[in-house]
């Protein structure tokens, strides 16, 4: 295959579970003697991968359906040291990402306490250090991510682990995860506060579905170096204000949320682009898990402006953004 270009490019938002190869899944989770749903490869493809036509109704089934899966089969140091390194080395052949962000939540991918976390995530970490060892010219940082659905005191032990791993790889924590009503956003400030006490980058998912109460609490309060998607902020003025003058970068994107039922087009997302590009927000252009949507960032840009969401000007323009807002030092 030959390189595709020679636009340097970077990816922050992208989860380990939905961004790695199907194939390379296939053989992992074979190694490991999973007893799988098919012994048909093609529709283990089509379990794990949507296509235009197949949209989730919302983000609760695309857990459901699609992640349950893949971060199984990364349950383990050595399957998740061979999927970081797959989509690290990936990233930089298909589209030359030569800085890129790779999240995942260790408390997935400990079989509920069989694994323990602190191997997990030194076996994702050296997967992602053989990838650098492979090819010098990129860059990388992982993000571990918290999730909604979890206890207090279990995304606390997250934390704990990014801290302690903070100089070894781990750049940044996250926070995901369907809405669940009894998530209350509030309780997490203390936990951001340390995260960025110890030098971590904060993102978090919000904004993308729900109501606003929980952004605008994000953008005042948390105030976290970027957003997960955020999209919902074209609604409030003074959200978008407020964004702007903490100085917060939002990850767009673009395929996942109209997969996802997030907008409802290419003409509701050019909306929103727009919006943002005139009350001056910054924002990144991003697969959320290239494999999962069957995109890439260079698939992405090329959508964004066939479709005249954004001009090649406004791309290289957020292109220069994810570099700027970058956890990678
Ligand atoms: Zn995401």
């Amino acid at each position: 295959m030959a390189q595709k270009t020679k636009v340097k490019r970077a990816e922050l938002h992208a989860h380990l579970g939905s961004a790695v190869n199907p194939a390379v899944l296939w053989t992992i989770a074979h190694r490991q003697g999973i007893k799988l749903p098919t012994k048909d490869y093609w529709e283990f493809e089509n379990m794990i991968t949507l296509r235009p036509g197949k949209r989730n109704k919302n983000l609760t089934e695309m857990h459901n359906k699609f992640f349950y899966w893949t971060e199984l089969i990364q349950s383990s140091p050595e399957a998740i040291e061979q999927s970081v390194h797959s989509v690290l080395c990936g990233g930089y052949r298909k589209c030359n990402l030569v800085l890129q962000e790779l999240r995942f939540n260790p408390m997935f991918r400990n079989r509920n306490g069989e694994k323990d976390l602190d191997h997990i995530i030194m076996a994702a970490i050296w997967g992602m250090e053989r990838a650098k060892l492979e090819f010098t010219q990129i860059k990388a940082g992982l993000i571990l991510i918290m999730d909604r659905n979890l206890s207090f005191r279990q995304n606390e032990i997250i934390l704990e682990k990014a801290i302690k791993y903070r100089r070894a790889g781990i750049v940044g924590i996250d926070l995901a995860g369907p809405e669940n009503k009894s998530f209350n956003i509030k309780k997490y400030k203390p936990l951001f506060d340390m995260a960025k006490e110890a030098g971590l980058g904060i993102t978090i998912h919000t904004g993308e579905v729900g109501t606003l109460e929980e952004l605008r609490f994000v953008v005042q309060e948390i105030k976290p170096h970027r957003i997960g998607h955020g999209v919902l902020c074209v609604k409030d003025k003074k959200i978008m204000e407020t964004i702007v003058k903490n100085n917060i970068t939002l990850e767009i994107c673009p395929s996942s949320n109209i997969y996802n039922s997030v907008v409802k087009n290419s003409g509701e997302l050019r909306k929103i682009l727009k919006t943002l590009l005139k009350n001056k927000i910054k924002f990144t252009i991003n697969t959320d898990g290239s494999e999962m949507y069957d995109t890439s960032i260079y698939e992405e840009q090329e959508f964004l402006v066939k479709n005249r969401i954004l001009s090649r000007r406004e791309i290289n323009i957020s292109t220069r953004w994810a570099f700027d807002a970058s956890f990678v030092k």
